[in-house]
């Protein structure tokens, strides 16, 4: 498959007419064709693969198409697909009965393998998908501190909750202002937004506004504008700021726990946060999350306190199954040795094959991001002036390989442990074919 990306071409009738049709179907029930709007290739152009099966580092599309696989459900498959321990406990747990709005053991199992893997874990509560873990841990922050304010950073993304659904305002540097149409003033209000990487406007937010400030929440390492590494003064001043004002401090670790490290990304850092949210890995690739953090401030949660957090599924018998088995296979420090070197080895290698073209890579451990930008990528401003044209180009020229990349310049690609040295040459050298294309 060595096609000119042509307009015909992109519209996928010709190389991949199955999905091509499928996602026509997809698009008269479903908004946009995709549950999640990340998977519609709309920042690359062209209509998405649908996919049949995935095994190990690889997924298969409905036109039988092999792809090596760098976006693992975005996040999750950090073992590969169809790991064997995880389906082989999914399918003992399903014969037990799929929900019993009761405990189970399982989840108890679970809270003890995070909060041992986990640094500033003390308790721990599930629920079912990142966005309800962030939610429920700036909810907890509110009650806890008796304070409203919540800062976030630009370009860091912690799910669809309204209040986190905002962007920078036009007339003050830290006003937070609706970033969907159907989020109100209201919901966002207590908002405010900060440039990441930033410390001095931490300093100054903490100075103007330090008694109204219940938490804090970053990605303390981000995935969700690429991926963007934090400095050290950075996090330094943010922890001991908050912990002088009394406001909390909320990792979300949805993307990075049990990613870049067992322990996340707190355990690289040395950082003990008062909250941390996990997602993705944590379900083994069934819909769970959790959120979990100091004992005393986790036990303001109904019913042991009273702000108020429920779910009907939460804890779910398969997903903390497939959480348990996960877990217990990453808890080998080999697996995230091997991670480390095949991350390095796709990091040279893409970095060879760009060459002379103006791009910055950035990675930590199995999480990469090849930016189309001269410069270090350190916050969103500078983010934004990627070239997203060259990053289209180049994810279809990965494609046209049997490479499947996030579709989004602002999203990292994620290694797996199924991943193999050759899987690697093999998509280093699609690089190389395609960056040689160039111009
Ligand atoms: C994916 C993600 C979320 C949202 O999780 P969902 O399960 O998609 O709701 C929140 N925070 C971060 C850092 C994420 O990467």
């Amino acid at each position: 498959m060595r096609q000119s990306h042509d307009a015909e071409n992109e519209s996928g009738a010709e190389s991949h007419p199955k999905s091509h049709d499928a996602f026509a179907r997809a698009t008269s029930v479903i908004p946009g064709g995709v549950n999640s709007p990340a998977r519609a290739f709309g920042a690359v152009g062209g209509t998405p693969l649908f996919i049949d099966s995935a095994k190990g580092a690889y997924i298969f599309d409905l036109d039988g198409d092999r792809y090596i696989d760098y976006i693992g459900s975005w996040g999750p498959m950090i073992l590969g697909h169809a790991h064997p321990e995880v389906l082989k406990a999914v399918q003992a747990a399903a014969e037990k009965g799929t929900s019993f709005g009761a405990p189970t053991e399982g989840e108890t199992k679970i809270a003890e393998r995070i909060i041992a893997a986990v640094p500033s874990i003390e308790k721990v509560r599930f629920v079912n998908s990142g966005t309800e873990a962030t939610m429920s841990a700036i909810r907890l922050a509110r009650g806890y501190t008796k304070r409203d304010k919540i800062i976030k950073f630009a370009g860091n993304y912690h799910g669809h909750a309204d209040s986190l659904l905002v962007a920078a305002g036009s007339s003050a540097a830290t006003l937070a202002v609706p970033n969907s149409p159907g989020v109100t003033q209201g919901a966002t209000q207590d908002t405010i937004i900060l440039s990441y990487n930033d410390s001095v406007a931490v300093h100054n937010v903490l100075t103007q506004h330090g008694p109204e400030i219940a938490a804090f929440i970053l990605e303390p390492i981000v995935g969700n504008m690429g991926c963007v590494v934090p400095g050290d003064d950075f996090l330094r001043v943010l922890r001991e700021e908050t912990l002088n004002a009394g406001a909390l401090l909320i990792y979300d670790e949805v993307m990075t726990g049990f990613r870049v490290a067992f322990g996340g990304a707190q355990s690289l850092q040395g950082i003990t946060p008062d909250l941390t949210t996990l997602g993705k890995i944590v379900g083994g690739g069934l819909p769970a999350a959790a959120y979990g953090g100091r004992a005393d401030i986790m036990d303001h949660i109904l019913p042991a306190g009273d702000v108020f957090q429920a779910g009907t599924l939460s804890g779910n018998p398969l997903a903390t199954a497939a959480g348990n088995a996960i877990l217990r296979e990453l808890a080998d420090p080999v697996v995230y040795e091997r991670l480390e070197m095949l991350g390095e080895q796709l990091h040279e290698g893409l970095d060879r094959a760009a060459g002379k073209i103006p791009h910055t890579i950035a990675r930590v451990g199995s999480m990469l991001t090849l930016f189309f930008n001269p410069e270090p990528v350190t916050s969103w401003a500078q983010a934004e002036r990627c070239d997203t044209n060259q990053f289209a180009k180049y994810f279809h020229g990965m494609l046209d390989r049997g490479v499947y990349l996030p579709c989004s310049q602002y999203e990292a690609m994620f290694i797996s442990n199924a991943h193999t040295v050759e899987d690697i040459e093999e998509t280093i050298s699609a690089a190389e074919e395609v960056f040689a294309d160039w111009n």
